[in-house]
């Protein structure tokens, strides 16, 4: 059966001091009040470190919000898989859309990502998902089928037991529309099946895929008690403890 998640994505907020406290925060909230689901913090470079140190990685794993797609070497500003990994970070965001339309992340690009991520011991949270266009021509189906074609279905069932993933439609990201749960739902069935297609029933029902997209509190519940919607990863709500631990608490 998929692991129930939980995922916060921090996207480019908080300095140092805040994201410490905000990890502080969180850390006491789940520490008097245990999760019932797997619960990550992806935070920015800067905070892995530090931010691991004062984890304890039982109840909150962490994770980076973005990798190199090359090992090592003369690539000023980049941050390696590997580097990632020695923070003590279990995890790595790939593919999350706004990576895709603003900084130009091609599928290959992201499948060597993906590659360098699995080979450095880092589990990925691959993000597939459609434009409003694209939902509007009724393409969600065939987007998620490419996106998930171009950088994760080159893996053997082995390796992509080590991939979580979340479909994020892009108009839902930071938007306040969320897609129903019934949209959500019937998308999430048709991406578990794409994958039991490739892997077989038993590599799909055990793929984690979570929803993304102006979840909170509030709409939480709903979406997750669909069968195929696993959990969320959680952009702008995962920025208080008290927004973020709701989410969390919808799991129980
Ligand atoms: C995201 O970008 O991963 C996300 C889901 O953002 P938000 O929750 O703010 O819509």
């Amino acid at each position: 059966m998929a692991k129930k998640i939980v995922a916060g994505n921090w996207k480019m907020n908080k300095n140092l001091q805040e994201g410490i406290e905000l990890a502080q925060g969180l850390k006491d909230a789940l520490a008097a009040d245990k999760p019932n689901c797997e619960v990550i913090i992806c935070t920015p470079f800067i905070h892995l470190a530090k931010v691991s140190d004062l984890l304890d990685h039982k109840t909150i794993k962490l994770g980076a919000e973005n990798c190199a797609d090359k090992a090592s070497g003369a690539y000023t500003g980049e941050v390696s898989a590997e580097m990632v990994k020695s923070t003590g970070a279990e995890y790595v965001i790939l593919g999350h859309s706004e990576r895709r339309e603003y900084y130009n992340e091609t599928p290959a690009i992201l499948k060597e990502k993906v590659d360098l991520a699995l080979a450095n011991g880092l589990k990925v949270i691959f993000c597939i998902g459609e434009s409003l266009k694209q939902r509007e021509a009724n393409e969600q189906e065939a987007v998620c089928k490419a996106e998930l074609e171009g950088s994760v279905f080159h893996l053997s069932a082995e390796q992509f037991a080590n991939i979580v993933i979340a479909y994020e439609p892009i108009w839902a990201i930071g938007t306040g529309k969320t897609a129903t749960a019934e949209q959500a739902e019937e998308i999430h069935s048709y991406i578990r099946s794409v994958i039991a297609k490739k892997y077989g029933d038993k590599v799909a029902a055990d793929t984690s895929i979570l929803y993304g997209g102006s979840c909170k509190a509030s709409n939480a519940p709903e979406l997750f008690a669909k069968p195929d919607i696993d959990g969320g990863l959680i952009g702008g709500a995962s920025l208080k403890v008290a927004d973020f631990k709701g989410i969390i608490d919808a799991w129980k």
